[in-house]
Formats: C-alpha cells, structure tokens, sequence
C-alpha cells in the first residue's frame, strides 16, 4: 500500500489559497481547514473591494522586516512567480500608476479565480473550522472545535490580527508559540491616526493634497506627499497609513511624535518665495479669495478659528505661512481593529527562508502575514501573500 502524504493548510486566505493551488497542481494531497463559512473574506475587502494584488515597483524598500536578508532572500524567489501565477488563474490585469488590479475592478473576480482553480484541482476545502490546538507528534494533530485531523505537513496561513471579523483574529500566535515560535513585538499598519487635538469638528469629511512629514523626538522620520482625509477624529487615507506604523512605534515607545502638514506641497519653492508669492496675490485679491484657490472650505475655516487672521501684512505672514507650511497634527492613538496589515509576525530568523519551512518544528511551515514581513500601501502585502504560498507550494 503506498502512503499519501497528507498536507494541510490552516486559513484560506490569499496565501493559503495560492499554496493550495501550487501544491495541487503538482499532484499533492492538500486539504485547507478555514473558520469562516466562506473563503478570502479579507480578501474581498482589499483595494476597497477593488484588490490592488500587486505593484509594478518591486524595490526591497517598499517592504520591511526585523531580518532583512530572509526578506530579500524571499522577494528574490518569490517576485518572479506572481505575474505568471495570476496569468495561469485567468486574470488580466489593470495597472493604474503601477498599481495592479484586476480587469474587472473586483476583489472577487480574484477570489472566484483561485476558488475555481482549487475546484479543478479536486482540492478538498473545510469550512467552519475553528483550529484550537496544534501538537507535533509522529504526525501533527490539529484539533478544531469538533474534529481532529492528522497532517503529515502543515502549512500556517492564518493572516495577522486585524480586522478580526475577517477570520485573521491573532489567535494562531499562541498556537504557534505553543510550538516553540516567538513574534516580534506586533503593531497596527496601514491605518488611520487618531489624533489628540481639539479641532477635527471643524475638518471633518475633508481631503486635501498635502505633504505630510513625521517628526519623533525632532527628527524628520519620513514624508508623505498625497491625498489626506481629514476626519472628526483624526487623519486618513493613504499618505496617513504610510505613516502610521512608525506612529504606532514611537507612540508605544512613549517617544514625541507630531505629523506635519503641508498644505502647499505644489509650492515647491522655500517659504521666502511663497511669501513674495503671497503679497503679489495681496496687490489684487483678498486672503478668503487667495486661500479659496487651493485650501479645501473646512481648511479655510479651521485657518480662521486657529489664527483669527484676515489680512496678509509683514505681522501676519509668518503665521499665514506657518498655518499652509507646517501645521501641526498630534498622534493619540493607531489601532489594530480597521489597521490593513500587522507589523511584525513570526520572526524570520526561525524559518527557513528559501523553503518557508519552521527551523523549531519539522514538517511545518508558516506563510502569509502572520510572518514578519510587511509593505507599504499599493498591493504589497497581497504580494508577500501570493509570493510566499507559492514558494512554499514550490517546495513541498
Ligand atoms: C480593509 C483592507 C484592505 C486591504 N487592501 C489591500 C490591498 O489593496 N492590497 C494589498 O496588498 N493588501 C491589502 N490588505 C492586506 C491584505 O488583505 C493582507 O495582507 C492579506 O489578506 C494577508 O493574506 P493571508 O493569507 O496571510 O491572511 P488572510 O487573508 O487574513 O487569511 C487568513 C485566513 O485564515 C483564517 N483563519 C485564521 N485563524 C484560523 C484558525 N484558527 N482556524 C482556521 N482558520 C483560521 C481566516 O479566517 C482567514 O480566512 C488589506 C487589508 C484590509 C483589512
């Protein structure tokens, strides 16, 4: 009688799904355990229901890790493989500024996709599966809230912890760490910032093309130029969730963080020249008219009740020019509960990094982003997923 290697995979998410269909497609045995009734829940919300999966710009500084060098050592296997593996599953794309999404405009084009692949594959998938335990023996048992599996290998894909009513909930750490694995410290990326002053009523529901830049303890972090969302109880959108890691992590540490804003970031001249650029304006237009040619109307507001200026003179300008140049936003609070991604996850130096397998636990191997490693906003993060369910599924 000849033994079929068994392999499960916990979570049907984008890693597990593509570690699915990369193993099948070799001929193996795979089943898929998932909580949810469904599969890809997270999934479909990615992009805002759009799915940026990829992103022409594959530079190693787009992604982070604690262990840089497993990090590359994963972007080089795994960056040739994506396109070809969205090729194969039947789906054009549609890059918008080197973003990648599909044709369609749909998450769950992307979803239907890889669920219709598995099917062709015979790839058996079990909903409803809440995994509560794990232990190695000669084989790993795997305990969900009504049955127990045995698995020969074991492929974790169980996501970070937000969005918990996703699925990806966190609670697959402990198991892990039951096993002998250890995380890096876990923060909330790619989110909003909530802030701690007492003027967003006055902003709300507004967005405004601005620089932002993050000071910690004085020093220029990083900037952002973009699209910002100002809402009642704080700032949003993209240039915000490029940020908010790093807020998280000071804040965390109890450092001094602020954000900058600049609200003339098309000004690309020093604050002398917009000066002379405001006294001309001065010479035929009053400073609501001025104002109202590039502030958004809540801004114009917000400039009033924070300054109570109305006229540009030699006494006024600097605080004009310090309002549109450098007004100053302070950090409170970044959560997990609507974060996009979590920062940090196993740590890479317990992995194999060319195999995805666990250096502690034979036979088990962790995809996905429950592993530390995270990118920046604009389809990395899917990226990372497909990238490494396809090297695990390559090397099974
Ligand atoms: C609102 C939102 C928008 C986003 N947009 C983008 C985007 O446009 N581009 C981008 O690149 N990234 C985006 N992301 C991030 C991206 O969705 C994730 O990085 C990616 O889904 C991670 O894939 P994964 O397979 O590791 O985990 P997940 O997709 O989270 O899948 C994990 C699966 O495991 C299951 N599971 C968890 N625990 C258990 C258990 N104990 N037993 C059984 N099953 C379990 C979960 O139910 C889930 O189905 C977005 C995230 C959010 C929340």
């Amino acid at each position: 009688m000849v033994n079929i290697m068994e392999i499960f995979i916990i979570g049907a998410g984008a890693s597990g799904l593509t570690a699915a269909i990369t193993l099948a497609r070799k001929g193996k045995k795979v089943t898929i355990l998932e909580k949810n009734q469904t599969c890809g829940k997270k999934l479909l919300l990615t992009g805002n229901a759009r799915c940026n999966y990829y992103n022409q710009d594959q530079d190693i500084k787009k992604y982070n890790s604690d262990n840089k060098n497993a990090l590359k050592e994963i972007l080089k296997q795994g960056q040739k493989e994506v396109l070809p593996f969205f090729d194969s599953i039947g789906i054009i794309h549609n890059i918008k500024n080197g973003y990648y999404y599909p044709y369609s405009n749909q998450s769950k084009s992307v979803l239907n996709a890889l669920l219709k692949t598995l099917q062709k594959l015979n790839v058996k998938i079990i909903n409803n599966q809440t995994v509560i335990d794990i232990k190695k023996q000669d084989k790993f048992i795997i305990t969900t809230q009504d049955s127990t599996y045995k698995a020969d290998k074991l492929i974790i894909a169980t996501g970070g912890k937000t969005y918990p009513q996703t699925g990806s909930d966190g609670s697959t750490y402990k198991l892990l760490k039951k096993l002998g694995h250890s995380t890096t410290k876990l923060y909330p990326g790619l989110t909003k910032i909530i802030g701690k002053d007492n003027y967003y009523h006055l902003w709300a529901q507004t967005r405004a093309q601005v620089k932002l830049t993050l000071k910690i303890n004085n020093q220029t972090i990083k900037e952002e130029i973009g699209e910002l969302q100002m809402t009642k109880n704080g700032i949003s959108g993209i240039c915000t969730f490029n940020l908010s890691a790093k807020v998280a992590k000071a804040l965390d540490k109890k450092e001094k963080v602020i954000i900058t804003i600049n609200f003339v970031p098309w000004f690309n001249k020093n604050n002398e020249q917009l000066a002379k650029w405001l006294k001309k304006q001065n010479e035929t237009k009053d400073l609501d008219t001025i104002l109202n040619g590039f502030l958004p109307s809540n801004t114009i507001e917000l400039f009033h009740k924070t300054t109570s200026i109305n006229k540009i003179n030699n006494q006024t300008l600097p605080t004009i020019i310090n309002f549109l140049t450098n007004f100053t936003f302070n950090p409170k609070e970044v959560t997990f509960k609507e974060a996009q991604i979590t920062v940090g996850g196993i740590k890479l130096n317990e992995i194999n990094p060319q195999t995805l397998e666990s250096k502690i636990v034979k036979n088990l191997y962790i995809i996905g982003e429950i592993l530390d490693v995270q990118g920046d906003c604009g389809g990395y993060n899917l990226g990372l997923a497909w990238m490494t369910g396809i090297i695990v599924g390559k090397h099974i």
